[in-house]
């Protein structure tokens, strides 16, 4: 315990309480990394207590799209505190529950049909674990077909059974070990997205399914690109021959977009690289442009109206928060506004900028790949990046990105300024240089 004196100032940077009781992710308390107070936040800079700004490169882990502190997106959730902030879902509905499906159905492939709103991206995919299984119960006649199949170096989130979907080695089966169910994972595709199809990637994935179908509900993945696994980029065949087994081997196709949706890979979906349409598929992050929690469940109508066909008769999930008004209404007002601009066009721009400042970095002796798709860009280094080390000099150089692993990455709110991502870029190089030698 500390004493409350601790709490100097509210403009000290390193807050010593905060340092002593808040837990921040993936955080010891015996040895935390230094957490920097932020005042406030403004188009893509974040500015900390003592004035200093920083060009975000994170867009707060991929979600404040329109930039920080945005007038349209603060009215919209005015408006709406002004009518009710909350309502049950319970037997009750509202328009911005209604605005944001409709919203949500026009941008998705057309075969999607039902919209199950949920808290966060991993809620969304406990979600769809829970429906594959409804419908694969109900569809085969069989209390055997329950489990799952993905791929290595996948993330999915921190609850139950997306941690169990999440690769087996970086993800969290260590901490958790038997308590965590046991999942079918096949290798990750090693075909880069812009490079050749290797066929042989495909394989594990036919074994698999071939062999093990019976006790497989559902295959979920990320599309195209894997994110907080690995931020790999693969090749959209890989999803074109997995919806042809999925199909085959009676295996619902589940595609994780929480990262990847609305434009961050230069397509509204990921999955559009690809041409492939899933039974169900998870979003969130962006959709709400980072103001509040919100993720969405997308489905067929086969696969929703199969789960109510089945023993239970109903989708058995129903959290006191679903479908918040204020969370649906300023998600309305920021999906409306990534319509009315040529977003493919926005992207093209921010990737060509991404492409130009990085190539220098990949001639680093300590550097071993760069890559970069929509508004996304990477350098993988050889040896992991002191995280600590690395966000010190990024606050000494006025940018913000958190490096995890041995991957250095930025994914900028899509407003940021081409000197704000050529400043961005460049001072991530130099801190690259200057630590990962
Ligand atoms: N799926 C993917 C692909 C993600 O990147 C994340 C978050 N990084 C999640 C699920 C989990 O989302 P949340 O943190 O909102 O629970």
């Amino acid at each position: 315990m500390t004493n409350e004196n601790q709490h100097i100032s509210p403009t000290q940077l390193h807050d010593p309480w905060d340092r002593e009781h808040l837990w921040h992710p993936y955080t010891s308390t015996l040895n935390p990394l230094p957490t920097y107070k932020v005042d406030s936040a403004r188009g893509a800079k974040i500015k900390l207590v003592d004035g200093r700004e920083l060009i975000d490169g994170m867009a707060s882990w991929w979600c404040v799209v329109h930039g920080y502190n945005h007038p349209r997106l603060n009215s919209a959730i005015t408006r709406q505190t002004e009518k009710m902030a909350h309502v049950m879902f319970g037997g009750l509905t509202h328009e911005p529950a209604i605005r944001l499906g409709q919203l949500l159905l026009e941008m998705a492939p057309k075969e999607m049909h039902n919209v199950f709103f949920a808290d966060s991206g991993s809620v969304a995919v406990e979600v769809a674990m829970k429906m594959a299984i409804q419908a694969a119960v109900a569809r085969s006649g069989s209390h055997a077909k329950t489990n799952f199949a993905t791929i290595r170096s996948g993330y999915h989130g921190d609850t139950w059974n997306a941690m169990s979907v999440c690769d087996p080695v970086t993800g969290m089966h260590g901490a958790f070990g038997s308590a965590l169910p046991v999942r079918y994972f096949v290798p990750q595709p090693r075909s880069r997205f812009d490079g050749e199809w290797d066929p042989s990637d495909i394989a594990p994935l036919e074994d698999l399914l071939r062999t093990r179908h019976d006790e497989i509900a559902g295959l979920i993945l990320e599309p195209i690109v894997q994110g907080a696994g690995g931020m790999w980029f693969y090749h959209p065949e890989y999803l074109r021959q997995a919806r042809q087994l999925c199909d085959r081997y009676g295996v619902y196709l589940i595609f994780d977009e929480i990262a990847t949706g609305f434009w961050r890979t230069g397509r509204t979906f990921a999955l559009e690289h690809a041409g492939v349409v899933p039974d169900i598929m998870c979003v969130g992050k962006a959709l709400t442009a980072g103001y509040m929690t919100l993720s969405a469940v997308l489905t067929t109508a086969d696969v929703a109206d199969t789960i109510s066909r089945g023993e239970a008769g109903v989708m058995m999930h129903g959290p006191t928060f679903m479908a918040n008004p204020l969370a649906c209404a300023v998600a309305v007002e920021s999906l409306t506004m990534l319509r009315e601009q040529p977003m493919e066009q926005r992207i093209a721009h921010i990737n060509a900028i991404i492409k130009e400042e990085l190539q220098p970095a990949a001639s680093l002796p300590s550097v071993a790949d760069v890559r970069s798709l929509g508004a996304i860009g990477v350098i993988e280094t050889r040896e992991p990046v002191n995280v600590g080390d690395f966000q010190r000099l990024c606050v000494e150089r006025g940018i913000w990105v958190r490096p995890f692993g041995r991957n250095v990455y930025v994914m900028p709110p899509y407003v940021i300024s081409d000197d704000e991502l050529r400043h961005l870029l460049r001072s991530t190089i130099e801190i690259v240089k200057e630590i990962a030698r």
